[in-house]
């Protein structure tokens, strides 16, 4: 819709590109409220999604980065914010291909035309960089014609808006518990962002582009076309029956979840009691992959939480969702502060350095679920067969791959980008970054014996994803490397022997192990950590790791 002037200042047609990424929703979107605002002076405005070549690459370490299960997540997300976007009167562009070509092919270039591209700020380099050549690309299309185009990047991915942090990104804690407390005692949460009424961002210029196209998985840039096939198999025939739940990506599937998970089931009011959990759909929140794309923002779980709060019941565990939220938006300013670093080997930690190995033997049976360690391998085969695995797993699969096989962590991290449905650059990185205790904090090295009796004590969880184990006795199934001879052939046990792993000791990190401490999440939760080690040496070097058991976590 143009708008008619009679000062020649004044642009005569502007449009407003909505450059949906990671915020796949209309609620609580202040990139889709600005348009609105900009709709009604005038403006037309253009919904775009677009599925970037970028991330569909092969890692440096040879994995594809985006898996199959994450792609018919992220379809199915994209297509419900489709439909949301065309029940209100408008629709969306859904587009394939380098997204700096696509944002500049919807620049108007006419002269006295404007184009003004509002797009989520994004904290890791490959999307802030992606943007700076969207925006350089877009000007110099715009100024073909004598035309004018800016970018306006706003912030909208996390619970506190980092305007509002009580610190300069550069004295960001680098550890968690002081970074909580000064947000908590310092900044409020933001209240939500109104939704768009109906028809308040006017309808599509269909000139813009082919509104009908909707890809379909062979039309995505997958780094092989067997993953392609993976995907329309995913579709057609649904996620393994084994899985946690059904995700299904959109909008509408998160906010039901809010739904179901505080005010139908109440779930909420056990979260703390029940979150160390591995096994079925209720132990946590699941929002994960929802958050990650944007379908829910973090603001609106904590406007429900708070609703819920004041309706119902306030306890530890509708405060520890919350909690838990707060480390999510930890990572993300983390990234920012440290910018690749949370992507290389050492990480972020001047201090500390640590041999790490290559080993292919090790490396294959983490990622197939076959090291011999039952948690371990369970959590793993659920990882790749259904895009999940709880918070207590990943701890333990990444302790084990890092602190006791040594292997490069890096491999780790690539492996459950492609795999993990709430993939988040800044939250997986992160984690893993500090799983591998290449942040600087504290070193939770799991006892993944321990873990398993502590946390799937009668092996539940385990036999629902190792069948091969479903006739070991309870008492066995941490570690059925012990069971006696006579029990193992009884039951003819096919199950690999523990894979050999090498002696590592925390010297390499310039230390041993110090004692135990309690530890939040990201770490070992509710002060189960297992600490490993310490021996007939451990008093001598307790004082020295005192400093690099400090703890990141809590
Ligand atoms: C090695 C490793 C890699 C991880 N990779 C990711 C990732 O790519 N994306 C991701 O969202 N989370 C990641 N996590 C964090 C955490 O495991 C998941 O967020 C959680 O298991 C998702 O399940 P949920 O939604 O039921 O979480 P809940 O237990 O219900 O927690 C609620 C929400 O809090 C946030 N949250 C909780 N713990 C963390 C944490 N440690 N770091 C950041 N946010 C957190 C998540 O948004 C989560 O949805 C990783 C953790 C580890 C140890």
């Amino acid at each position: 819709m143009g708008k008619s002037t009679s000062d020649p200042m004044e642009p005569s047609r502007t449009r407003v590109v909505i450059w949906f990424r990671n915020d796949l929703r209309v609620h609580d979107n202040a990139c889709v409220a600005r348009a609105a605002a900009l709709r009604a002076s005038g403006a037309e405005v253009v919904p775009v999604f677009v599925f970037d070549p970028t991330f569909f690459k092969t890692s440096k370490r040879g994995v594809a980065r985006l898996g199959a299960a994450r792609a018919k997540f992220a379809l199915e997300s994209v297509e419900d914010l489709k439909t949301t976007l065309k029940a209100l009167g408008s629709d969306l562009l859904v587009r394939v291909g380098e997204s700096e070509d696509v944002v500049a092919e919807l620049t108007l270039t006419g002269a006295n035309e404007r184009t003004i591209v509002l797009t989520q700020t994004e904290v890791t380099s490959e999307e802030t960089d992606m943007d700076v050549r969207a925006e350089k690309k877009c000007k110099a299309v715009a100024r073909t014609g004598g035309g004018d185009a800016r970018f306006e990047r706003i912030w909208g991915s996390t619970l506190y808006h980092i305007d509002d942090l009580p610190f300069e990104l550069s004295d960001l804690p680098d550890v968690f518990t002081p970074f909580r407390n000064k947000v908590e005692s310092k900044c409020e949460v933001r209240g939500l962002i109104p939704s768009p009424s109906n028809g308040a961002l006017g309808s599509v210029p269909t000139s813009a582009g082919n509104f009908e196209w909707f890809p379909k998985p062979s039309d995505l840039p997958f780094a092989t076309p067997k993953l392609a096939q993976d995907c329309a198999a995913l579709i057609s025939n649904g996620v393994d029956e084994r899985r946690a739940m059904d995700f299904k990506g959109g909008e509408s599937q998160a906010l039901a979840r809010v739904k179901y998970y505080l005010w139908e089931s109440k779930l909420l009011q056990t979260y703390f009691e029940t979150r160390n959990g591995m096994l079925g759909g209720d132990y946590s929140t699941k929002l994960a992959p929802w958050l990650a794309l944007g379908c829910v923002s973090p603001r609106y779980v904590v406007s429900e939480i708070r609703k819920y709060e004041s309706e119902i019941m306030e306890n530890k565990s509708t405060y520890w969702v919350i909690f838990e939220l707060i480390w999510r938006d930890f990572y993300k300013f983390f990234a920012l502060k440290y910018g690749n670093k949370i992507f290389h080997l050492h990480g972020t930690c001047s201090n500390r350095s640590a041999a790490w190995r290559e080993d292919d033997a090790a490396l294959k049976a983490w990622k197939s679920g076959m090291t011999g360690y039952p948690l371990i391998d369970a959590n793993m085969r659920e990882l790749k067969n259904t895009g999940f695995m709880s918070n207590r797993g990943r701890q333990n699969v990444a302790s084990w791959l890092a602190l006791d096989a040594g292997v490069d962590w890096r491999h780790g991290a690539d492996w459950f980008e492609h795999y993990l449905l709430d993939y988040d650059t800044a939250s997986n990185w992160g984690n893993w970054c500090a799983a591998a205790g290449m942040t600087g904090g504290r070193i939770n090295k799991f006892n993944i014996v321990k873990q398993t009796k502590d946390y799937d004590p009668q092996g539940e969880y385990i036999r629902h994803w190792v069948p091969e184990l479903k006739d070991v006795p309870a008492a066995h199934i941490a570690d059925p490397s012990q069971m006696p001879r006579d029990l193992r052939d009884k039951i003819n046990l096919n199950y690999p022997n523990k894979i050999k792993l090498p002696q590592r000791s925390y010297t390499e990190f310039g230390s041993t192990p110090g004692p135990k401490r309690g530890g939040g999440r990201g770490g070992g939760r509710g002060g189960r950590t297992a600490g490993r080690g310490g021996g007939k040496n451990a008093p001598k070097h307790r004082a020295r790791a005192a400093s690099i058991y400090e703890s990141i976590y809590g």
